[in-house]
């Protein structure tokens, strides 16, 4: 019997004394150490009674001991829930009850506000502080450093995790083993990770991107992490001649370019970038280039399918696309209205299906019925199209499309061409509500430092590159977008504000 999660990801590890987390105060956790601290931890779950299945919920930050509770939970053959840590305890209430969790980890500070929770659940509280200090880790110190692995399917699930809000409540998508093992070894194979790489990871582990894509690819190759609790540009320059790999999104790779430090001499002993999670404007690719001459790998997935696509690691990483399906990854673009394919070159909806693609949302069956089709492709709710090479265009989400008097409206196209105008930084267009048309569009321009780009003369210039229809109704200076965690700009926000515009 096996558990194929645990023995591909981590039990491959054992015995070894290579380093596998170096962490900000000069500590380098062996391969074997954070073994022996997962057994130690699964083996306090065990003994409080947790059974192959159920959920463990966690609001806790970033340390080698989070790392290791999400091993010792695929060890134990428990569902691991990590949970956004700007989370409230209101907000943290809802994930709890709604995943049913039977274990709650959490920071000291939120435990006797998640009392109540836990006890309406019958769920057990453990702590875990920033430090690895509290409950759980001083029940794991008197621990047996073995456990014996429990034998799980790759179909079991492994782990729920939520979207991030970004259209709406977030969702637990159930992730099964077989999806998160099946990413990890493909994308290790993709980007060339070896057991020599030192991925420099700043982003949280309670997300998709952090988790499974930075710490998921590395285990598989047998690398080692630089673990930073948070992104801090200063101190990113200041590592990063130790690494071999940097994962980011979008503002990590922006805020770098704003530091003088940040140089070509820093960066060219560096093997590889990628950026994801959020859209990496073209002009933010290419101003990369020129500072440092490498070009930023982007790649696109989600909470529920992992990654998708990906930009070659040889050939050419194209600006203001995600590359190509990944292997084992079918995609395709359809007509929103009946599911037909699209032709290469048509915009519509994205759909993938492949052995990454998640079991269906917790406890939403009709909306799982209504996203994942029977033949195993799931409608991602991203629009997008293939170029006549074969790379996947992402043009926004589906909420976001405007639809003004009858005509359908992409944003992208409209910040496109907004973007490329003087003394711009960055914009959103989104669709409000028109007594006349439904819905008009509306643009959101960010100036870069120190302009005040004029709004008529832009009108004026983007006349000539957009059809009528698509011109903005009305053109807004911000100081910065809305963005989440992940660096999502969000949207919905911007429409609840401006959304009596013309009403
Ligand atoms: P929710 O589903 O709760 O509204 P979310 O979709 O933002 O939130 P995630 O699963 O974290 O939650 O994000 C996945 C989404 O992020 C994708 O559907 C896509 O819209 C966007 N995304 C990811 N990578 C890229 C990329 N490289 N370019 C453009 N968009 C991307
Ligand atoms: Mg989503």
């Amino acid at each position: 019997m096996a558990n194929p999660l645990y023995d591909g990801l981590f039990g491959a590890h054992a015995g070894k004394a290579t380093p596998f987390l170096h962490l900000l105060d000069g500590r380098t956790i062996t391969h074997q150490d954070f073994l022996a601290t997962t057994a130690q931890i699964a083996n306090v779950m065990t003994q409080i009674g947790m059974k192959p299945g159920d959920r463990v919920a966690a609001q806790v930050e970033k340390s080698a001991e989070a790392l290791a509770l999400y091993a010792a939970c695929a060890q134990a053959g428990l569902v691991f829930l990590p949970l956004n840590t700007a989370y409230t305890v209101d907000e943290l209430s809802y994930f709890i009850k709604d995943s049913g969790a039977s274990l709650i980890v959490c920071d000291e500070r939120s435990e006797t506000k998640l009392i109540p929770v836990g006890s309406a659940l019958g769920a057990r509280i453990e702590t875990l502080n920033a430090d690895g200090s509290g409950h759980l880790m001083a029940q794991a110190a008197i621990m047996p450093a073995v456990f014996s692995t429990v034998d799980r399917d790759e179909d079991d699930l492994a782990a729920f995790l939520y979207t991030s809000g970004t259209t709406g409540r977030s969702k637990g998508a159930m992730l099964s083993q077989a999806n998160l093992l099946s990413n990890a070894f493909t994308l290790a194979k993709e980007w060339r990770f070896t057991a020599n790489d030192v991925l420099l990871h700043a982003l949280p582990i309670f997300h998709t991107h952090g988790l499974f894509v930075a710490s998921n690819v590395t285990l598989a190759a047998g690398g080692s992490m630089i673990f930073m609790p948070k992104f801090d540009s200063e101190k990113v320059i200041e590592i990063l001649p130790k690494a071999t790999v940097m994962m980011g999104v979008p503002t990590f790779y922006t805020r770098l370019l704003s530091e003088a430090g940040f140089t070509k001499a820093l960066t060219s002993h560096m093997r590889l970038f990628v950026s994801g999670s959020a859209p990496l404007l073209a002009e933010t690719h290419v101003q990369f280039e020129e500072r440092t001459g490498h070009r930023i790998l982007e790649r696109y997935g989600m909470t529920e399918t992992n990654m998708n696509t990906s930009n070659p690691y040889e050939g050419e990483r194209r600006a203001g696309t995600v590359g190509f399906p990944l292997p084992g990854v079918d995609l395709k673009i359809t007509n929103p209205d009946n599911g037909e394919t699209l032709a290469d070159g048509e915009i519509g909806q994205i759909e993938v299906r492949g052995p990454n693609v998640f079991k269906g949302y917790w406890q939403m069956p009709e909306k799982t019925a209504a996203e994942l089709r029977e033949d195993g492709f799931f409608i991602t709710g991203d629009l997008g199209k293939i170029d006549s090479d074969g790379y996947v265009h992402i043009v926004g989400r589906n909420k976001d499309l405007i639809i003004s008097g009858g005509y359908n409206i992409y944003p992208k196209e409209i910040e496109l061409v907004l973007d490329e105008q003087p003394g711009v930084m960055e914009t959103a267009v989104i669709g409000v509500p028109h007594p006349d048309f439904g819905e008009t569009v509306l643009g959101i321009i960010i100036p870069q430092a120190g302009q005040s780009p004029d709004l008529e003369s832009m009108m004026e210039a983007i006349k000539t590159s957009l059809a009528r229809f698509k011109h903005p109704r009305k053109l807004i200076i911000m100081d910065e977008l809305p963005r989440n965690t992940m660096g999502k700009v969000q949207k919905n926000i911007l429409r609840d504000q401006y959304k009596t515009t013309f009403t």
